[in-house]
């Protein structure tokens, strides 16, 4: 069944007595025979805006009722930008720091970019910024959205792996958009190719287990399971029987496994359980 959200939301400003919802489009863009259209909707005030490529106004109202209505909900999903992320504002748009206007009869405050998340999000940052470098990337600025507590973060530099194309992008930046009291984050593109690709929603949380679990492997303050030296990539030494980490100097081949690398303690049982 197809839920018609535009009618909820007419019923969610008619039980709240507000006034119902009025749309209009906010881009549209594409050659004659293949226009793509974004739309707003205002809703006691708010603007809430559609997904970026609608191919029909109708379908591109419907998104942006969704939209509203899971913002209203509080299942928001970051559908509300006040940033200048679709195609036609950058047209538009001389300066880099254009910011689409707030509509005159709202009472939220135009957000400027900032250089950092509140100092209590400095690890989401930090995560943030630790990802980028990876590629020799960096957060170029932070513009908070005008649904309160969600930030985009542009990304400068050569980190422009994009989802969409799983690969970095030669030209064109990404962005993220990223929640911080929800530690969630995706990924989008200002790649025209990518326009109104959004990445599926990531948990922070998730992924730092992760790069904890894959750094502890192979980190260079690891140390011997044996003799406690410190690891470097020199003289470490993988046992190929319990993947323990040795030096060098506390492993052997041993020819039992066709010379694999053992750890003293494995070479032990290995000759005992062969021998016997
Ligand atoms: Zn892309
Ligand atoms: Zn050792
Ligand atoms: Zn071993
Ligand atoms: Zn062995
Ligand atoms: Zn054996």
């Amino acid at each position: 069944m197809n839920i018609s959200w535009k009618n909820r939301l007419q019923e969610y400003c008619q039980k709240r007595k507000i006034s119902l919802p009025t749309y209009r489009v906010k881009n549209q863009s594409g050659p004659g025979h293949m226009l793509e259209f974004q739309v707003e909707v205002k809703v006691n005030n708010q603007w809430y805006v559609g997904d970026e490529s609608c191919v029909t106004k109708k379908e591109a109202e419907h998104s942006t009722a969704k939209n509203a209505w899971e913002s209203l909900m509080g299942k928001s999903v970051y559908s509300v930008e006040t940033s200048g992320s679709s195609q036609l504002s950058k047209t538009i748009s001389t300066s880099e720091e254009h910011l689409d206007p707030v509509p005159s009869d709202s009472k939220i405050p135009e957000f400027k970019s900032m250089n950092h998340l509140p100092d209590e999000y400095a690890y989401i940052e930090q995560f943030i910024d630790a990802k980028v470098k990876e590629n020799g990337g960096r957060i170029r600025k932070i513009v908070p959205l005008r649904t309160p507590g969600q930030y985009k973060f542009e990304i400068a530099g050569p980190y422009r792996f994009c989802e969409n194309v799983q690969r970095h992008h030669r030209k064109n930046q990404i962005y993220f958009l990223v929640h911080p009291m929800e530690k969630t984050y995706f990924q989008k593109c200002h790649d025209p190719e990518c326009y109104g690709f959004r990445s599926v929603l990531k948990n922070i949380a998730d992924e730092q287990k992760e790069t904890l679990i894959g750094s502890s492997k192979n980190h260079s303050t690891d140390r011997c399971s044996h003799c406690k030296i410190l690891l470097t990539s020199k003289n470490r030494s993988e046992c190929e029987r319990c993947d323990e980490m040795f030096c060098e100097k506390c492993t052997r081949e041993c020819e039992l496994c066709c010379d694999a690398i053992h750890c003293e303690r494995c070479f032990e049982s290995c000759f005992d359980c062969h021998d016997s």
